[in-house]
């Protein structure tokens, strides 16, 4: 029996000698927990997963952890438990600064918190360390032939068909909280300076995470009708989301794609100011970064993620908003209006960098009436078939 770490769980960020980074789960003796530890490591290295998938799942993991070793049990109790441990999720309100702040997790949180939980036993089944038996407590494998893939010999080619048991229903179709138009020119005309104008306009219209905005350089910006001279054959202004390694405010594009993204004309004029604003920094004109800080120590260092989040927070409140506007709300809010004005999905999905199109789904609801407007648009190609064959015909 594997015992569950000491008390005082929790996330922690671990960097290699070559700057790289990952988040682990620690206890308060800095021991790294093992099995999650193991589990993150893979997931950044192996997996080649953004160091922020890192940091998200090692706070879940310490959750469970945490868990396990307040209520004495081994990892392997803590998996035939799961539902106690759902139980104390959903009588715990977030304790993390955002959106539901002092407030219990929703079903679409808890069953997140599960699936890094059922992805750590996995990968710890995988690697011999815990008894695969624990699998069944976390699965329900209505038939042999539907084992998890740990538990199958190898190459025997079934496929992967595990119910995990544990699951809560989410009463809003997954609906993400996204900023609203009111929300949003609320705090644009909060904000005082262009600095902090413009990322809200970047968020909103071109719906990046806040990670890729913040490890933007300059380079990446071909905000000019051609970029041929830059030796880029992209027509129109666009910017690049490049993933690198090395972004000394941990800000990384999550996806393992680079992509572009096409820029419009207001998010130009913004641009155009905030450019003027950061000339009058000395220190800002020799940073690379786009986003920098401008009106305090140390200035022209790339922002902190964590620095966006709190002056979010200060505008939401000064612009008198009923909640705090959080920077993934800007991107939701983007999915959202690209969906409405009816982008494909499959163009929504490359502009928001998803891995994933079920990640894209969430926003497409198909109304009635863009059902009807299916249906009219094939008519109408049926007619026009029609008459080019006699046409032909005749
Ligand atoms: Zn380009």
């Amino acid at each position: 029996m594997q015992k569950c770490p000491a008390p005082a769980v929790r996330a922690f960020r671990i960097e290699l000698p070559d700057g790289r980074g990952y988040w682990s789960v620690v206890d308060d003796e800095y021991a790294k927990v093992a099995v999650a530890g193991r589990f993150l490591f893979d997931l950044r290295f192996a997996r080649d997963r953004a160091e922020s998938t890192t940091r998200t799942y090692a706070g879940e993991l310490a959750r469970f952890l945490a868990w396990c070793t307040s209520t004495g049990r081994s990892l392997e109790q803590g998996a035939s438990d799961l539902s106690r441990f759902v139980l104390a999720l959903r009588a715990t309100p977030i304790e993390r600064a955002g959106a539901g702040q002092g407030r219990p997790p929703g079903p679409g949180r808890v069953n997140h918190v599960l699936s890094v939980v059922r992805e750590m036993y996995k990968h710890a089944v995988g690697a011999g360390t815990v008894d695969p038996s624990v699998l069944a407590a976390l699965y329900e494998v209505g038939d042999d032939r539907f084992l998890p893939v740990e538990l199958r010999p190898e190459g025997s080619g079934l496929r992967y068909r595990a119910r995990p048991r544990h699951r809560l229903r989410s009463s809003r179709s997954a609906q993400p909280e996204s900023a609203s138009q009111a929300e949003w020119e609320g705090l644009l005309e909060a904000a005082t300076s262009w600095r902090d104008r413009f990322p809200l306009v970047l968020l909103w219209f071109c719906g990046l995470r806040i990670g890729e905005a913040l490890g933007l350089r300059k380079e990446d910006l071909h905000f000019m009708d051609h970029a041929s001279a830059l030796g880029c054959s992209l027509p129109g202004p666009h910017l690049h989301v490049v993933r690198r390694e090395d972004n000394p405010n941990h800000a990384s594009a999550k996806s393992r794609h680079n992509r572009s993204v096409p820029v419009g004309t207001i998010l130009l004029a913004y641009y155009d100011r905030y450019a003027e604003e950061r000339l009058a920094c000395a220190s800002a004109n020799r940073s690379d970064f786009v986003f920098v800080n401008l009106f305090h120590a140390p200035l022209g260092a790339p922002m902190s993620a964590s620095a966006v989040r709190q002056g979010l927070r200060t505008l939401s409140r000064r612009a008198g908003l009923a909640r705090a506007v959080h920077p993934h709300m800007l991107r939701h809010s983007a999915g959202s209006k690209m969906a409405e004005a009816g982008v494909a999905i499959d163009v929504v999905q490359e502009l928001l960098g998803h891995r994933s199109i079920t990640s894209t789904q969430i926003y497409v609801h198909p109304s009635r009436a863009r059902m009807r407007q299916a249906v009219e648009a094939v008519e109408a190609l049926s007619v026009k078939r029609r008459e080019q064959r006699r046409k032909e015909q005749g």
